[in-house]
């Protein structure tokens, strides 16, 4: 579903990406982990064209993203095109980034209807289905300052999903939350994942790369320090970098 071949990006004089090869299964679910500054957002941003790799290319569902090939060239595609694909590749922030003007029902549907031209009706039933299955069918008509911060990000994993992507990226999507409101958004994130939803998640949160990864990545300084599943990465890393790492989370 998602495939990286030998992608790097620097800005600057800085490289932060330095030649990652990644590969996600469909219905898989990959946590990337990483100290702070290790390319981990850079990574993630990469893969729906919010940043533009240097070398390298990313291809998702078997399409090569932001660019087209002719001969042995690369061109990047044009801005309708980028937006098209990324309409495929569902982004959940750690800030939530919901409209404020509009209500939770309204964020969730205002993209299948203005990106995708879905009926107004349709799009707005289902986006109810959604808020029901992040556990919000009774907020649909409340405006953002009036949910609590893990309310909101349920709102905005339900705006994601509305759009019947392909693949879902989440960066740090609890880590802006009040401790207290963790749970709820990670117990929506497992749903999705038990229900085959493709997904690439940065967290620090190891208990729910544990029981929701298929494949944990570490990352340092741009570079896969290593990858697997859980149980060998999270408990027997083979990496001094990856046990210094999560001596320091755990
Ligand atoms: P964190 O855990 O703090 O979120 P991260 O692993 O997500 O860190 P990135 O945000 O990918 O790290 O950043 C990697 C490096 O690239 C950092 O040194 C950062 O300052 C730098 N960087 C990221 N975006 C830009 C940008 N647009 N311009 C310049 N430097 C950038
Ligand atoms: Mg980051």
């Amino acid at each position: 579903m998602v495939d990286l071949r030998g992608v790097r990006k620097s800005f600057g004089a800085l490289e932060v990406l330095r030649g990652i090869d990644l590969t996600v299964a469909p219905g898989e679910v990959t946590v990337l982990l990483g100290p702070s500054g290790s390319g981990k957002s850079t990574l993630l941003r990469t893969i729906n064209h919010l940043e533009k790799v240097d070398r390298g290319f990313v291809g998702v569902d078997g399409e090569l993203i932001g660019y087209r090939r002719s001969g042995d060239r690369l061109h990047e595609l044009a801005e309708r095109h980028i937006l098209r694909q990324r309409t495929h590749i569902g982004f959940v922030f750690q800030n939530f980034n919901l409209f404020p003007h509009l209500t939770a029902l309204d964020n969730v549907a205002e993209a299948p209807i203005s990106a995708q031209g879905r009926p107004r009706a349709e799009a707005l039933s289902e986006a109810r289905e959604l808020l029901g299955r992040v556990g919000l069918a009774d907020f649909a008509e409340q405006y953002p300052r009036r949910l609590s911060g893990g309310q909101q990000q349920r709102v905005a994993i339900a705006r994601a999903l509305a759009l019947r992507p392909k693949l879902l990226l989440f960066d740090e999507p609890t880590s802006a939350l009040d401790p207290e409101l963790v749970g709820e958004v990670l117990d929506v994130m497992r749903d999705l994942a038990r229900s085959g939803t493709t997904m690439v998640v940065v967290t620090h949160e190891i208990g729910f790369a544990r029981e929701a990864a298929d494949t944990v990545v570490f990352l340092d300084e741009g570079r896969i320090v290593e990858q697997g599943p859980p149980d060998q990465v999270l408990d027997a890393p083979r990496e001094g970098r990856t046990a210094a790492f999560l001596g320091k989370v755990l």
